[in-house]
């Protein structure tokens, strides 16, 4: 007798992330109701299951999806306008356009972009700080992509034309809505950082975490210009201006956090509190290099991030992974440091826990179906011999053949099934114009 499911995937080289590393050559992934039900060789599983479709996949490695713990989305909409400049002028360029120009369509559109590229390079999961958060999650939902998000804050004005006290209104009822909507997801509360928000706003937006015990997810400690510029305002240091705000727990995600003393790190590492990692972001806007290594060896948690496509240029988790997995061995004069096993680890697994996803991040029964069918038989990433190596040294975003959510196909060879790729690409396009024009104006 054998049990029928939805969905068998066969044939590649399976790499479960499970606690004990488990590779299976010539695995296979068996997925019923969204979740997966079994993994194993394809002998044993073909001799246990029948399925209403099977995709055999010979040459492919068989990975959960990324897991992009730091990113803003719809901000493609602004990509190429502030490149190879600082942060400090990236920054005043970019809130400068978003105040001018930024609506909800073009969120919904930069959104639907950004999930388009995602998909297409092997991501399903992405934590999303963006002004109009709800027309991503409906963009989201339509395209059945784990999307997670909440409201944002930032100084006195933002581009949904709210004071501080009308975000915080604002932010109120989205968090009730989210509660209602998806009650078993977790909320998420977005302070945008120490250098655009003062000491009573952070203290306030801790209040309404705690009173939602909702998720955090800010900026923390990215450049030395931004050390200054707290240190100006608070007198202080980033993670100790979040920490007195309440704002620095196991529910917290820091973004980038590159420049942080010994006590920091361990501040960081007790704190339960999850660094997101963004090395492209970082090196792109030379920011600094994050002490990862030692984080790690503090036992923090550290997740990867791409940061906004204005920022980092692609949201491509290759790119990230591998930087990971480069940059810190060069900077070290140590090749020792963060694997190609680990960086990819970091990727998924470990994002996955930090966004607070118990079921995402590993391939196992009774997981949430979210994973990544990478081809790594290619000219790049033959022979496969180390199967953390292909993934990590050899293989990028456009090795992605299928891309499975919450069990759902939304890529097939290659082809998105959920999103008209071509539209989106012209919509993008389109509202980009309109913002680069508002943006010349005056
Ligand atoms: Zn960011």
């Amino acid at each position: 007798m054998t049990t029928q499911v939805d969905l068998i995937l066969t044939g590649g080289t399976v790499l479960a992330m499970d606690a004990a590393s488990t590779v299976i050559e010539n695995g296979a992934v068996v997925i019923r109701g969204g979740v997966i039900q079994d993994v194993g060789t394809k002998e044993e599983i073909l001799g246990r299951y029948r399925a209403a479709e099977i995709i055999n996949s010979p040459g492919c490695t068989v990975m959960p999806g990324w897991v992009n713990t730091h990113t803003h989305l719809a901000m493609n909409v602004f990509r190429g306008l502030a490149d190879d400049v600082t942060l400090e002028e990236f920054l005043d360029r970019l809130v400068r356009a978003e105040l001018r120009s930024l609506n909800e369509n073009m969120v919904t559109v930069g959104a639907r972009a950004a999930m388009a590229e995602c998909i297409a390079g092997g991501t399903t999961t992405a934590l999303d700080m963006y002004w109009f958060p709800q027309a991503a999650r409906r963009a989201a939902r339509e395209i059945g992509f784990r999307l997670l998000n909440g409201p944002t804050f930032m100084g006195d004005a933002d581009p949904e034309g709210r004071d501080f006290e009308g975000m915080l209104e604002r932010a109120e009822a989205i968090l009730s809505e989210n509660q209602h909507d998806r009650p078993d997801e977790d909320l998420w509360v977005m302070p945008h950082s120490t250098y655009t928000l003062n000491t009573n706003q952070l203290e306030r937006i801790g209040a309404l975490a705690a009173r939602f015990d909702a998720r955090i997810n800010t900026h923390a400690s990215e450049s030395s210009g931004e050390l200054a510029l707290v240190n100006q305002l608070h007198n202080d240091r980033p993670v100790a201006v979040l920490a007195d705000a309440g704002l620095v727990g196991p529910q917290t995600v820091l973004a980038h956090a590159v420049h942080l003393t010994d006590a920091e790190i361990i501040a960081i590492a007790h704190a339960g509190s999850t660094v997101a990692h963004c090395p492209v972001s970082n090196l792109k806007l030379g920011c600094g290099v994050a002490r990862v290594p030692q984080l790690l060896q503090a036992g923090a948690a550290v997740a990867l991030g791409t940061d906004g496509a204005a920022s980092a240029g692609m949201l491509d988790m290759f790119q990230a992974a591998r930087m990971a997995a480069l940059l810190h061995k060069g900077v070290a004069e140590d090749p020792t440091l963060i694997s190609a096993e680990r960086a990819i680890r970091l990727g998924t697994v470990d994002g996955a826990r930090g966004l607070g996803l118990q079921k995402v991040g590993t391939l196992e029964a009774g997981m949430v179906a979210d994973l990544q069918v990478v081809r790594t038989n290619t000219l790049g990433a033959a022979p496969g011999v180390d199967p953390w190596s292909a993934v990590v040294y050899g293989s990028g975003a456009s090795d992605v053949q299928h891309t499975i959510v919450n069990g759902r196909i939304v890529m097939r060879d290659r082809v998105l099934q959920t999103i008209d790729e071509a539209r989106a690409l012209d919509d993008l396009v389109a509202v980009a114009a309109v913002a680069q024009a508002a943006v010349s104006e005056s």
